[in-house]
């Protein structure tokens, strides 16, 4: 159904070529990744219209609640550590990946409502 190798190398979802992110961001430095309104190859719109990537968010709590559930298992189960050594973990993680999850959870975006390509591949 989805690219799912294009979306972990955020590409874009036309041309599997561009970038659709210009930086990956850092939340050492609270720098959000920046997007490129177009792709630089193919001129494919990532944002279609205004407030676009506010569904994104939902894409991103889905995201992040799984991640915070496999560490939270992994912690507990494999490590057997107490509730707030985990909770500090979780915590800290959620902060580490935030823009992992930013960028993940818009490409998802875009490519759940991508348009067809007009030169599609027949079938799938
Ligand atoms: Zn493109």
């Amino acid at each position: 159904m989805f690219d799912i190798l294009n979306i972990i190398r955020g590409k874009c979802p036309n041309c599997e070529k561009g970038d659709i992110f210009d930086t990956r961001g850092n939340p050492f430095l609270f720098r959000m990744p920046r997007m490129h309104p177009k792709c630089k190859n193919c001129r494919y719109t990532f944002s279609r219209e205004p407030g676009y990537f506010f569904g994104a968010m939902y894409v991103s709590y889905a995201l992040t609640i799984a991640e915070m559930i496999v560490i939270l298992l992994f912690v507990k189960f494999l490590l057997g550590l107490g509730n707030l050594p985990a909770f500090f973990i979780i915590a800290f993680t959620a902060v580490v990946s935030s823009t992992f999850n930013f960028r993940m959870s818009r490409t998802i975006w875009i490519y759940m409502f991508r348009k067809k390509k007009i030169t599609g591949r027949t079938g799938a």
